[in-house]
């Protein structure tokens, strides 16, 4: 019986292994529940849903101070105004990342437009899209969220 038992239980974890959709493993992880808790509906929608916030709306498009932009769910350093520049669009946008790993950068084909989505490499946290009409050195454009953004001065 206590054979029989364990064979059952061995093939419905086998199944349900199989049936779980493959998940990406970030060392942050939080429920939807406990993101909303720790953000505003504006960052959690951004952030968790990969919404995006109305065009010169947000917090830091128009910032000029000097420090450093972190993940507004993890903590995790992004940007630095240094590589801050007037793209026009009204979000912040920077020609790079501070620390390149500290990014991860996804094809994203939704709303029919093959776009790169840009994301927190701790927590998966949806920061914005990057194009390749920036300016130099990189000639790239990461146009983020301030939503997705938490600005601590140097
Ligand atoms: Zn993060």
């Amino acid at each position: 019986m206590k054979i029989i038992l364990s064979a059952v239980i061995a093939m419905l974890l086998a199944g349900a292994s199989c049936a779980q959709p493959k998940k990406e493993k970030f060392t942050v992880q939080k429920t939807d529940a406990e993101w909303k808790k720790q953000l505003t509906a504006e960052q959690f929608d951004v952030t968790r849903k990969a919404g995006t916030e109305s065009a010169f709306t947000g917090k830091y498009w128009d910032d000029h101070e000097k420090g450093i932009y972190k993940c507004v769910c993890c903590g995790q350093v992004l940007f630095s105004s240094g590589t801050k520049f007037e793209s026009g669009t009204g979000w912040p946008s920077f020609y790079q990342p501070l620390v390149k790993q500290n990014v991860l950068e996804n094809n994203d084909n939704s709303f029919g437009m093959g776009r790169t989505e840009v994301r927190c490499s701790r927590c998966g946290a949806h920061l914005g899209h990057v194009f390749d009409d920036g300016p130099k050195p990189t000639g790239l454009r990461y146009c983020m969220n301030s939503a997705s953004l938490d600005f601590v001065k140097n």
